[in-house]
This record gives structure tokens, C-alpha cells and sequence, in this order.
């Protein structure tokens, strides 16, 4: 299969090339078939030639970040994966004033890494960011959230490469951030992340991101692979609620289980299949739809071939 992708063409390709890669081994769900070729850009020059050589032979694309949002299927992925976790981690700092900072931030960068970052310069604004998992490409694109805030809150606006590797700027409001989304031109890759933060005692920002790591575990302490919230909240629902009222939790298929801890949570037993979470998937919406009449929706992007 990987023969139809002749990425050696690259020649000025700087990162490491991969055929037949699983991608079970770059997702936090442990799941998902063999990706054709996956290729790890090491910085913008890498990338650019990589989209527009995969354009211009009208290869498919998927970017990767930390595969923590993510569902392949177990086909695979037919075509490129582009894996932003190896380059693009530079932090460059703005402007300064007494109140203020601003940066520059490479969207392969771990957003974990990025609040420690904060944490060290006495910077407040992405505290509930400190136990989402993932890149901060992978969290804009999310526009991941917790306790009320969201990286729209703190993203000025982003440097992408389009899908010809043509540069280019969208602002916050270009992003059209909503829940859990946001707003960028189709194989577009998002490479560096503009933010802006106010500053604050260090001492507070601990106590606040002490206070969210206590939350996050009473409320979602997993320890098997998963993949965060299946579901996105539906107005004036919490999905997890809704779940666990139907009776959901604990219900298996194959290797796939919905979490005893949180309903809206489905863990990885050992040898799950994506089939299996699509069927358990479909199970919760039917029950959700005919018992109460909501709409779930799913917050995980599945991607790949059956
Ligand atoms: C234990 C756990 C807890 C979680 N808790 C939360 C939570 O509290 N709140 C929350 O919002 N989410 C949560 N998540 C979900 C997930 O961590 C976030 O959505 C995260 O931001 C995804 O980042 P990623 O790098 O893993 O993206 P991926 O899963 O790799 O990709 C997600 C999407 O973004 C695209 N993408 C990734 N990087 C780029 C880029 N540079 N340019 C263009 N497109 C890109 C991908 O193609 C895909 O469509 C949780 C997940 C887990 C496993």
C-alpha cells in the first residue's frame, strides 16, 4: 500500500519517514489500523514541502498531534499522516508589560508543557489547561476546555501552512472559536500559536491548577486508555449525566467498555476495535435519542478506513 506514496520524492525532507506505521501506537485509545506513511516534520521547511508534494500528487492528508482526541478506524489511514510531535516546540516571548505577556508558541509543543511554562514566568490564564493531554495545535483546533474556560481565551490567533504549504495568519476571530471547535481553511496545519496571558502570582496559578488536578481525579480518575470525553455536552445536558442515567456504565462490546468512573468516558480493555467503540458509540446515542430525546454528538474526530 505504502508504494503509492513514494515519499523519498522529498528530498529536502529533513524528519524521520515511516510506512505502515499502526496508528494504535499514537493514539491515547491504543486503537486504530496501519496509517500508509506517517512523516514527522522537523520544522516549517520539512512541512511545506511535505503538503505540497502531497497536493500536487493528490495525496491525502491527516496532521496528528498527540492523538488524544482521536478515533481510527482499523482500515487505517490511506495517504499521509503528518505528526507534528517532533518539531515545532519553540516558545518565542512578545511584548511585556507589568500586566501583561505575550508569546509565540510551536504547535507540537505538549500543552502540559506549556502550563508549566506559565506556571514558571507567574502567567495566568491556562491553568485549566493542566490536565488536558495533547499539543497546543491539537488544543486550538479542539478549542479544548475545562472548568469553564477555553484556549479561545488565550489565543491571539495562529500561523498555519495551507494545504499547498502556503503561509498564512488567522486571528482569533478568523478561528471562529465554539465549543469544542474551531475554524480553519480544509488541510490547513496549524504551526505556531500566537497567545497573550496576564500575570500573576506564581503561588495563586499553583493553587488554582492544584484545586482543577483534584477535581479532574474525583471526577475522572481513568487509568485505561481512552480517549477524554466521547461526547460533546448537549445544551443544557452533561453527557456523562446522561449516560450514566440511562444505566449505561460498565456496558461492553468486544474490548470496549464505558467507564464505571465517568459515562462519558469508554476505556480500552486490551485489544479493542474502533468497530467497538463505533458500535457502543451508536448504542449511547440510540438509547440517549429514544429515552430522553438528546442529541449526542460526538466530541472525538474518527478518522481512517474500516
Ligand atoms: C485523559 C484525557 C482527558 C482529556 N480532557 C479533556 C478536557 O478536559 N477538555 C478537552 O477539551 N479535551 C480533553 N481531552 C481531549 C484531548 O486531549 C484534547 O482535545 C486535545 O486538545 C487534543 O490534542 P491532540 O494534540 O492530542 O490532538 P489530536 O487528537 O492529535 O487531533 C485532534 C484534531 O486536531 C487536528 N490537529 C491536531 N494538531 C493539528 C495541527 N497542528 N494543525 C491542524 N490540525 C491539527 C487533528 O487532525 C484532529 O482533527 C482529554 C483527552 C484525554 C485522553
Amino acid at each position: 500500500m505504502s508504494k503509492q506514496y513514494p515519499l523519498f520524492f522529498v528530498q529536502r525532507f529533513k524528519g524521520k519517514v515511516l510506512f505502515n506505521v499502526l496508528m494504535s501506537e499514537y493514539t491515547s485509545l491504543l486503537i486504530g489500523g496501519p496509517a500508509d506513511v506517517m512523516a514527522f516534520p522537523r520544522d516549517e521547511g520539512d512541512l511545506k514541502e511535505l503538503l505540497s508534494f502531497a497536493s500536487s500528487k493528490n495525496y491525502p492528508v491527516l496532521i496528528l498531534g498527540s492523538g488524544t482526541n482521536l478515533l481510527v478506524r482499523d482500515g487505517g489511514i490511506r495517504g499521509l499522516v503528518v505528526n507534528m510531535t517532533e518539531g515545532f516546540k519553540d516558545i518565542t516571548w512578545q511584548e511585556e508589560t507589568d500586566k501583561t505577556a505575550a508569546c509565540i508558541a510551536g504547535a507540537g509543543l505538549s500543552l502540559a508543557k506549556m502550563v508549566s511554562v506559565c506556571i514558571e514566568r507567574g502567567l495566568t490564564g491556562l491553568e485549566f489547561a493542566s490536565g488536558i493531554p495533547g499539543t497546543l495545535g491539537g488544543a486550538v483546533i479542539m478549542n479544548a476546555g475545562a472548568y469553564g474556560h477555553e484556549m479561545k481565551d488565550v489565543v491571539e490567533g495562529v500561523e498555519i501552512l495551507d494545504r499547498k504549504g502556503k503561509k498564512g495568519f488567522l486571528s482569533r476571530s478568523d478561528l471562529d472559536f465554539s465549543y469544542r471547535s474551531a475554524d480553519i481553511p480544509e488541510g490547513s496545519v496549524v504551526v505556531r500559536v500566537h497567545l497573550s496571558f496576564e500575570k500573576e502570582d506564581s503561588g495563586e496559578i499553583k493553587k488554582r491548577i492544584k484545586n482543577y488536578t483534584e477535581k479532574r481525579k474525583r471526577t475522572s480518575d481513568i487509568r485505561l486508555p481512552n480517549a477524554g470525553s466521547i461526547f460533546k455536552n448537549p445544551r443544557g445536558h452533561i453527557a456523562g449525566k446522561l449516560v450514566e442515567e440511562a444505566g449505561l456504565k460498565g456496558v461492553r462490546s468486544g474490548d470496549v467498555k464505558i467507564s464505571e468512573v465517568h459515562g462519558n468516558y469508554i476505556v480500552n480493555l486490551g485489544n479493542a476495535r474502533a468497530s467497538d467503540v463505533l458500535s457502543i458509540i451508536s448504542l449511547i446515542r440510540d438509547k440517549i435519542y429514544s429515552t430522553r430525546g438528546v442529541v449526542l454528538e460526538p466530541e472525538i474526530k474518527v478518522v481512517g478506513e474500516d
